[in-house]
């Protein structure tokens, strides 16, 4: 049994009588909530590279420092500006999706141009990742599709993009990861990716999509995560009626997919 919030409030109600109303207000509650622990999220999401930032300017002004040494410390710097563009933009993301009009039936999407463009971005992010190990993550595009979704292309484009992102960052340079669209025997339109990557322990599965959870905090900020990404993908799921699986294993790596209904296989 869930706990309940009532609100009561005695009205009066003919001569000296009052009458008693209550009203469950668990549901307004549980936003509540919701909104204040997201916003203390944001501020400390936010604060943390600004502290970063702020000492290092700290010490440029400080310091007596010599050409190169300025340099190290303004590429760091600018690590932390990035990592809060990628935070904001995120958020901006999420807040987008949140407040417009679901996707009208009037759009479609091309499956084979949405698959050229999530493979040109994986080898750039790839290469970005791996430049240090003179090694790039197998890839493997599989479209056995050829035709169009109905829905919005930046949208789609961004939960897969956001997918393979993942699969790339946190799975080892000399690591696969596997692309596919197809459709199912019963006409849904299945695209999956999967890794090789450390995998996903149960107990956190079922928590992945909820905004700034991740398994390993220091990882994803590592690899330049804001932990937003997986809710991103779960919104667009919902704006399409399409049902986002993650299957994983512990040291063998990761399945997800993105499954959209045949009503939406154009
Ligand atoms: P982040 O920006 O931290 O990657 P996401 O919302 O995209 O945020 O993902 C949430 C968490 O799920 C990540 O922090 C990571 O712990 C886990 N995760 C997501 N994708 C993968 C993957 N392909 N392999 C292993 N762990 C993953």
């Amino acid at each position: 049994s869930r706990p309940v919030t009532l609100s009561v409030q005695l009205h009066p109600y003919g001569r000296g009588r009052k009458l008693l109303l209550s009203r469950d207000v668990t549901a307004l509650e549980q936003a509540e909530v919701m909104r204040r622990d997201f916003v203390a999220n944001v501020s400390h999401e936010i604060r943390t590279p600004l502290t970063v930032l702020a000492g290092f300017v700290e010490t440029l002004q400080t310091l007596d420092l010599q050409e190169f040494e300025r340099q190290h410390y303004l590429g760091l710097m600018a690590q932390q500006a990035d990592r809060m563009q990628t935070l904001v933009s995120d958020l901006l993301t999420l807040s987008k999706l949140e407040g417009s009009a679901l996707p009208g039936l009037e759009l479609r999407a091309s499956v084979s141009k949405l698959m050229r463009q999530l493979e040109a971005d994986a080898m750039s992010l790839s290469e970005v990742i791996g430049a240090n190990h003179e090694e790039n993550h197998h890839f493997e595009f599989d479209c056995s599709f050829a035709g169009e979704l109905v829905g919005t292309f930046s949208e789609i484009l961004s939960a897969m993009s956001n997918l393979i992102s993942n699969a790339v960052r946190y799975t080892p340079v000399d690591g696969e990861i596997k692309v596919r669209v197809h459709q199912l025997t019963d006409g849904r339109l299945e695209f999956s990716v999967a890794d090789t990557g450390p995998g996903i322990a149960a107990e956190h599965l079922g928590r992945l999509t909820e905004r700034f959870y991740r398994v390993d905090r220091s990882r994803s900020r590592e690899t330049g995560g804001t932990g937003l990404g997986l809710a991103i993908v779960k919104h667009v799921a919902q704006r399409h009626g399409a049902t986002l699986s993650i299957n994983s294993t512990v040291g063998q790596g990761s399945v997800f997919s993105l499954i959209f209904p045949a009503s939406r296989v154009a």
